[in-house]
């Protein structure tokens, strides 16, 4: 049943819907003012990861944040008013929208690092096919890292490729690699010993124990080079991981349509 209660704006910001037909309303642009249903418990959530959002993110508080919606008559959390689809943000002279991950994979894996802050479900670019271009975000699982949970893998694996340079499969399958580079990671960043990470069991319980830490570094790493122009869709970037992923991105560009048999929304 759909909740009476009803947001406009999250943290400040108007929320826009912009999945109409028409091309000045479509995916991508700003859409237009909407207002939707989601539960009490469901917004407060919203309104603290949001502002959260503006004040990590070195472009402070966005203009317009656009949805795909949040209370809908289909199964799953967003029957429940317990789920919300976040296409993009747009600032005054930059826009992000969540369909070009392969070209700004830092900035949406900060954006990201937020999101999972404050929700237990968050599925990405690399989920499935139907969330290439949004992120869905629900709050019917707990937050913290769950190694049988590929989204959260998938997220640990892309951290590791994108932003730290510790490349390994993106496969959503926490194997010997994953965990080998996240070891790798976390005493590199001071977030454990290597003696304390001696065994599986131990690298578990490390990685819940450091998770809201590292994302706090994941969205600083992610957002640090973040700034008013938009991410150009190819041209001169110097370092070695940004010519990295220019390589990731076209190989991610040829995968599309790959996986649409995986996974499923929660
Ligand atoms: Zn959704």
């Amino acid at each position: 049943m759909r909740p009476e209660n009803t947001v406009a704006e999250l943290a400040g910001v108007p929320v826009h819907y912009d999945r109409y037909r028409s091309d000045a309303h479509g995916y991508g642009t700003r859409g237009r003012p909407v207002t939707l249903h989601c539960t009490a418990a469901f917004e407060e959530k919203l309104q603290a990861c949001f502002e959260e959002l503006w004040d990590v993110c070195p472009l402070g508080r966005a203009e317009v944040v656009t949805t795909a919606g949040a209370y809908v008559d289909k199964p799953g959390a967003h029957s429940k008013g317990r789920a919300f689809d976040l296409d993009g943000l747009f600032w005054s002279e930059r826009a992000f929208v969540a369909r070009n991950y392969p070209r700004e994979r830092e900035f949406y894996l900060a954006v990201e690092a937020v999101l999972r802050k404050h929700f237990g479900t968050v599925l990405n670019y690399r989920y499935n096919a139907a969330h290439r271009d949004h992120f869905h975000i629900d709050d019917l699982a707990q937050r913290g890292f769950y190694k049988s949970h590929r989204s959260r893998v998938l997220f640990l694996q892309m951290i590791l490729t994108h932003l730290f340079e510790t490349p390994v499969a993106v496969d959503g399958i926490f194997g010997p690699e994953t965990s080998e580079a996240a070891r790798e990671m976390l005493v590199r960043r001071e977030l454990a010993s290597p003696g304390a990470l001696a065994g599986g069991e131990a690298l578990d319980r490390t990685l819940g124990e450091v998770w809201f830490d590292l994302l706090g570094e994941v969205a600083r790493a992610g957002f640090a080079d973040a700034t008013a122009a938009s991410p150009p869709a190819s041209g001169p970037d110097e370092t070695p991981l940004a010519l990295l992923n220019q390589v990731y991105a076209a190989i991610d560009e040829e995968r599309v349509g790959g996986w649409e048999k995986t996974g499923r929304e929660a």
